[in-house]
Parts: C-alpha cells; sequence; structure tokens
C-alpha cells in the first residue's frame, strides 16, 4: 500500500524565539531514517514559522497550526492560506480538539477550511476524535465518521490530507489510547473512507494517532497495521521527539 510514515509535531501555543530554536537544534542534530521511509512536519506557532522554516533541516518540512476559512482579507486575528504559500509553508493542522472545543469550529467549518487550504495548494493534517463522555457513551465511531464525512463533503482528492485521529481525552493527559484502541478506530476510519470515499483512498490515505504520545509508549502503537504515524503535542517540544520519529522502523 505504500503509506509512507508521518510524524508531526504540534507545539501548539508555546515557546519564546530562543526556546523555538533549541528545538530546531536538536532537531538539526538528530540521527534520524531518511525522508522516504517518514515524512517529518513540525507546527510552530504562526509568528515563529519564518524563522522554524529559514533553519530547520531541509528534509523536515513545516505546517502551520490552523488558517482562515476562505481568501483573507477583513478578517482581524486570521491569518489566510495565501499567507502560508507566500511564506512556502506546505502544511496545515486544521481541525485540531482544541479549536473545535475552546473556539467552537463545527464539523462544517472545518470541511470547509480543508477544502479551501487545498484549493491553494497547501497539504492538510485533518484531525478528528470523540470526548470521552462520547466513547463512554459508545458512539466513538459515529462522532469520528461524521467529523472525516464534513470533509469527505468537500473535498474530491484526498493526496494531500492526511487523518490525525486524536482521542480528546487522550490529548495531554498521560492518558495514551491502548494500541488496540487505537487500532480499532483507525481500522472503522479506513473501511469508512473505503464505503464513502473510495478503496483506492482508504488504503492509500494515511491515519495517524495523537494523544499523549511518547518515547515509550510509540513503538508499539506504531505496530499496528492502521497506525501510520503520529501528531505529537507535549513530546514534540521534547528529545524524545527524535524516538517517536524512529518508531516505524
Ligand atoms: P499531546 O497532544 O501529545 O500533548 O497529548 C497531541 C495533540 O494535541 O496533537
Amino acid at each position: 500500500m505504500g503509506r509512507k510514515f508521518f510524524v508531526g509535531g504540534n507545539w501548539k501555543c508555546n515557546g519564546t524565539t530562543e526556546e523555538v530554536k533549541k528545538i530546531v537544534t536538536m532537531l538539526n542534530e538528530a540521527e534520524v531514517p531518511s525522508e522516504d521511509v517518514v515524512e517529518v512536519v513540525v507546527s510552530p506557532p504562526y509568528v515563529f514559522l519564518p524563522t522554524v522554516k529559514s533553519i530547520l533541516r531541509p528534509d523536515f518540512h513545516v505546517a502551520a497550526q490552523n488558517c482562515w476559512v476562505k481568501k483573507g482579507g477583513a478578517f482581524t486575528g486570521e491569518v489566510s492560506a495565501e499567507m502560508l504559500v507566500n511564506l512556502g509553508i506546505p502544511w496545515v493542522i486544521l481541525g485540531h480538539s482544541e479549536r473545535r472545543a475552546l473556539l467552537n469550529e463545527s464539523n462544517e467549518f472545518v470541511g470547509d477550511k480543508v477544502a479551501y487550504a487545498l484549493s491553494q495548494g497547501i497539504k492538510v493534517i485533518a484531525c478528528v476524535g470523540e470526548t470521552l463522555e462520547q466513547r463512554e457513551a459508545g458512539s466513538t465511531v459515529t462522532v469520528v465518521a461524521e467529523q472525516t464525512k464534513a470533509i469527505a463533503e468537500k473535498v474530491s482528492d484526498w493526496t494531500n490530507i492526511v487523518l490525525a485521529y486524536e482521542p480528546v481525552w487522550a490529548i495531554g493527559t498521560g492518558k495514551v489510547a491502548s494500541p488496540a484502541q487505537a487500532q480499532e478506530v483507525h481500522f472503522e476510519l479506513r473501511k469508512w473512507l473505503k464505503e464513502n470515499v473510495s478503496a483506492e483512498v482508504a488504503a492509500s490515505t494515511r491515519i495517524i494517532y495523537g494523544g499523549s504520545v511518547n518515547g515509550a509508549n510509540c513503538k508499539e502503537l506504531a505496530g499496528q497495521p492502521d497506525v501510520d504515524g503520529f501528531l505529537v503535542g507535549g513530546a514534540s517540544l521534547k528529545p524524545e521527539f527524535v524516538e517517536i520519529i524512529k518508531a516505524a522502523t
């Protein structure tokens, strides 16, 4: 199937110029598998994007953590996809649960954002995931399917999308999904893509896991057949991110 392992580092709203430079130096010095084996993308806050892009090793790439839903203009405080293109930023994270929950981003809004970013030539890490309440109510698969459907309704080409399954209860909590729990949802998401998009898209789309991934738990998660990589928050700010990059090998 040839799904290249993908490891994203989501730095969230963290860092000073000095700290960001330190992380980049650590990454630049790391010995990791080649770009043909693992795709590495780090996502600093907007204000650090140009700095990180200019000093980061060329085999690693940069993502924004969000972008506006349509063409830029009178939208105070927003950053447009066109601006990311202008800066040469190839990736964007969209639909992260922190934005869905804290900024009320709906499934439909996320779908529109994904479609617009793709239309501008930006590749998208699209996040889905259930809350603890939804998991306990047995609605995990329905919730992630609905979130994925809202994206599928707006896009026709999945080549430049990586789907990130991030259970909300696992994000920043230290409560990682077990390999079996992650595999089960990834399997269901792939099945959903097969039944609702196409067998080809299901086979080729990377579905990555996020939520308390660290150097100690990444190997076993990476061993699951439908886990094609990770989106890492807290641990992406630390040297153990290098271990996570190596998890597939
Ligand atoms: P975490 O965050 O690794 O700190 O749990 C993951 C994410 O929010 O992408």
